[in-house]
């Protein structure tokens, strides 16, 4: 995907991040546009506003479809912003388009489906329209990648993605896990695709959105799509992560942006330093892999089974503890001592079978 563009739209400067901002759904005409108003008057450039609404279950608003684009057109046409809307069906695509909608996104619930995709790509073929794609709701990069392979065949290259967490059976602070490790390692093997942060449907709290966003940032994204409504508890969809046109200019006056591309000497050196260290960790690791088989040895002579549990639970119970005094994550520790005795397990019965 080398020839990829960045999201930009005629007119716009490229800034980092590009914002989009607007409530989750087009509700009423008025709504619509008092809030676009708001968010022009605080220099919004792109505009959001889902007409259909993939609901989890039925009974919900599920957005009123068409008649928006009257409304969008208003937007555009009174403010000079941009439109963007959610587009979920062959027939979302094509009335979008005709409606003058400027960017399309496509939602996590349509990402997960490669009929849908494919059905999306099609309507696309020969248009010239910014598209983003949001995360499945599951933690597939797979899928993610094979969603926006879908987009890119069909000749579309103002193209990138949104992340939007995932769905997560743990109970937890947001409403959608960020698990950041998936879009970082989505840049790593797609360098040149622009990644936005959806901080509303991750957090699905307001005061969340602010460190989401900023922690976006941090990480190097290019983008961020915040939902935002001119009156958050009168919302129809999403209400509990709107916020004024005017809390998401606080919140964006306050992130700070750190240069990208890093060329400081100081920096080089640093990452000398990394490389050393990953050196040592190397040799450490292979020097317990060895000391490993060596138990796996005696554990034949003396027919001994490899996994031996209890001893396995108090290692990983005593250096998780050990690593929190340490200033670093309990989870982290864990997932890193369970991978080494995988890797240790798996020598041991290679021992075994010799
Ligand atoms: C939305 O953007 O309002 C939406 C429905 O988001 P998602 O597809 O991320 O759930
Ligand atoms: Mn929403």
């Amino acid at each position: 995907m080398e020839d990829l563009q960045p999201i930009t739209l005629s007119g716009l400067d490229p800034v980092r991040p590009l914002t989009i901002a607007g409530p989750c759904s087009a509700e009423t005409e008025e709504q619509v546009i008092e809030t676009a108003r708001q968010l022009a008057a605080e220099g919004i450039t792109i505009y959001r506003a889902g007409l259909w609404k993939p609901r989890t279950k039925p009974g919900g608003f599920e957005g009123v479809g068409a008649q928006g684009l009257a409304w969008l057109r208003r937007v555009k046409a009174e403010t000079g912003m941009y439109v963007a809307t959610e587009v979920a069906t062959r027939e979302h695509v094509t009335a979008a388009l005709a409606g003058g909608v400027d960017l399309l996104w496509i939602g996590a619930r349509t990402a997960a489906n490669p009929f849908a995709m494919q059905e999306i790509a099609d309507a696309l073929r020969g248009h010239d329209v910014p598209v983003l794609v949001k995360n499945p709701v599951s933690p597939d990069l797979e899928l993610w990648i094979g969603a926006v392979q879908r987009i890119y065949n069909a000749g579309i290259r103002r193209l990138g993605v949104i992340h939007r967490g995932f769905t997560s059976i743990d109970k937890s602070l947001y409403r959608n896990h960020p698990m950041w490790a998936i879009p970082i390692e989505l840049h790593r093997r797609i360098p040149n695709l622009p990644i936005f942060c959806d901080p509303s449907h991750i957090g699905g709290k307001r005061e969340l959105i602010a460190p989401l966003a900023q922690q976006a940032m941090d990480m190097g994204f290019d983008g961020l799509i915040i939902e935002s409504h001119c009156s958050p508890d009168d919302a129809w969809s999403d209400k509990a992560q709107q916020i004024t046109p005017q809390a998401l200019a606080y919140i964006c006056r306050n992130l700070v942006i750190r240069q990208t591309t890093a060329h400081t000497e100081s920096l080089s050196e640093l990452r000398d330093q990394i490389d050393k260290l990953d050196d040592q960790l190397l040799e450490l690791l292979t020097h317990r892999m060895r000391v490993s088989r060596d138990i796996g040895e005696y554990k034949k002579e003396h027919d001994m089974p490899v996994l031996q549990a209890s001893r396995y639970e108090e290692l990983l119970a005593r250096r998780a503890a050990q690593a929190v005094q340490l200033g670093m994550d309990r989870e982290f520790m864990r997932t890193v001592l369970q991978a080494i005795h995988e890797e240790s397990i798996r020598q041991q019965m290679e021992v075994l079978k010799e």
